[in-house]
């Protein structure tokens, strides 16, 4: 049967530089014995002294792992894709291994991390190794909750915490880190206050910024691994570009509604996140979890599957989420998992990289910066803040107001008199509006108004303004008897 053979970066050096070799064989094992028989300097890196394929080596059929299947069951036919899947294994962190075996664990240490201490696969070593251990959390809010509470009580040594927020009422529901007592304090300091309280041990070093092309590096280059739990996109390309940059592995999880991914984006050992989306969609495309919410339960899931990856990376033990995307579906309860290829293409760990310093990740990203308070709102702007919307309203002057969300946001909370067309339906409900009126468009914080706005005057509506901020804004200026969501 012929077949393909796909190898990974840290081997092609064996290959002359292939990644890829037709070969052929009936079953796996076959494929594999020619595989070393072409290319015999692999035999040391595959196969251990008995001949059997070394426990850090993942074998993929296609999709599927074979590594534990029985010879029976390995068989090949044509066209089949053989990956051969390398995990990070221990001493893959070379700044963790120069590290740790200086550390010294107290008697109250031994005692806090018993249950550690008598696994085989984490043990003094392990113990020492996670207490050497840096790790990075960009944002304390859904996904850095329960990150950070996890991480302390194990027993990594320095936990980085990037966050420049208030804790809100309404993140409450899921980011179990903070306390409704919190409300209003910036989330660092809530943050810290309870790692410290659940591990005195762990040294807490708090950014107090958000994390920008200016900062990123500078951040970044002290830690051994960085955890992502950003919720936009012009951060996630950031916090990739500074890890291939710096050679950091970057814990990826992302969370909508009932779903999440989790990967771990290492370019020395695999793909990164441009690997696998090149570029960003387009701005109000993929709705964020503000605008489309997400289960309070979700984040738990998908940070503690980044905690897992952040724990085994500074172990130096299983295989890890390299190379392959965790697909999370909580309605049906299912898990998938997806292989994933490095791109030598790719703009920044491919084979010829054109992005080699940070660029700026909110052009990249399509995304316009949020309008601060003083900025000035010109005639033309196409913006209406809910302060000047307020004075045209009780002027008497006639004013349409349309709500671009949908009728389960409309339930939560409304302006009166205003007409809802959600904003998928808008190209087909257009004529229901009048091209002569004023019209000001809104929606819960303004990024689906503002795509409302732009169709419409693409439509020939020239007298339409997006409601700056939306309904929450107003909420919060105008009128504070609405409930802000
Ligand atoms: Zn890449």
């Amino acid at each position: 049967m012929a077949l393909k053979v796909l190898l990974p970066v840290a081997l092609r050096h064996l290959t002359g530089n292939q990644d890829e070799v037709d070969l052929n064989g009936k079953d796996v094992g076959e494929v594999m014995n020619e595989l070393v028989n072409r290319f015999p300097e692999l035999k040391t890196h595959l196969f251990n002294e008995n001949g059997q394929i070394r426990n850090f080596v993942n074998i993929y059929r296609n999709d599927e792992d074979v590594r534990y299947l029985d010879n029976d069951q390995t068989s090949v036919k044509e066209g089949d894709i053989i990956s051969i899947v390398p995990s990070i294994a221990g001493g893959s962190l070379e700044s963790i291994n120069d590290t740790y075996s200086n550390m010294e664990l107290s008697k109250n240490e031994i005692e806090r991390y018993s249950r550690h201490l008598i696994m085989p696969e984490v043990g003094m070593e392990g113990q020492k190794r996670l207490k050497a251990t840096k790790i990075l959390l960009i944002g304390t809010g859904g996904l850095g909750a329960p990150l950070g509470l996890y991480l302390a009580a194990a027993g990594v040594g320095t936990l980085g915490l990037v966050d420049f927020d208030v804790v809100d009422f309404s993140n409450l529901q899921r980011q179990i880190i903070h306390s409704t007592a919190d409300v209003g304090r910036p989330k660092l300091e809530s943050a810290q206050e309870k790692i410290l309280a659940i591990n005195p041990n762990v040294k807490v070093e708090t950014y107090n910024a958000a994390l920008r092309s200016d900062n990123a590096l500078d951040i970044i280059k002290d830690y051994d691994v960085v955890i992502d739990g950003t919720d936009n996109f012009p951060t996630r390309y950031l916090v990739n570009d500074a890890c291939v940059l710096l050679d950091k592995p970057n814990v990826y999880g992302s969370i909508f509604r009932f779903e999440g991914q989790a990967s771990v984006f290492y370019a020395k050992e695999g793909p990164c996140y441009r690997c696998l989306y090149p570029e960003p969609p387009p701005p109000g495309l993929v709705p964020s979890c503000a605008e489309g919410g997400v289960l309070g339960i979700l984040p738990g899931i998908i940070g503690l599957i980044q905690a897992t990856e952040g724990i085994k990376l500074a172990l130096g033990k299983g295989q890890s989420l390299v190379g392959r995307l965790v697909l999370y579906d909580a309605l049906a309860m299912k898990f998938r998992e997806l292989k994933l290829r490095k791109n030598p293409k790719c703009v920044v760990c491919g084979e010829n990289p054109t992005v080699t310093q940070l660029i700026d990740y909110e052009q990249f990203c399509g995304v316009t910066p949020e309008l601060g308070p003083n900025v000035d709102l010109s005639e033309d702007s196409g913006e209406i803040t809910p302060a000047e919307l307020k004075s045209v309203l009780d002027s008497g002057e006639k004013l349409t107001i349309l709500d671009v969300r949908e009728p389960h946001e409309y339930e939560i909370s409304s302006l009166s008199n205003s007409i809802l067309i959600p904003l998928g339906q808008l190209p087909s409900r257009m004529n229901e509006l009048n091209r002569q009126d004023n019209i000001v468009v809104h929606c819960k914080m303004g990024g689906r108004s503002a795509k409302a706005v732009e169709l419409m005057k693409q439509a020939g509506f020239n007298q339409v303004k997006n409601l700056t901020g939306g309904i929450n804004r107003w909420a919060e200026e105008v009128d504070p008897s609405l409930p802000r969501y």
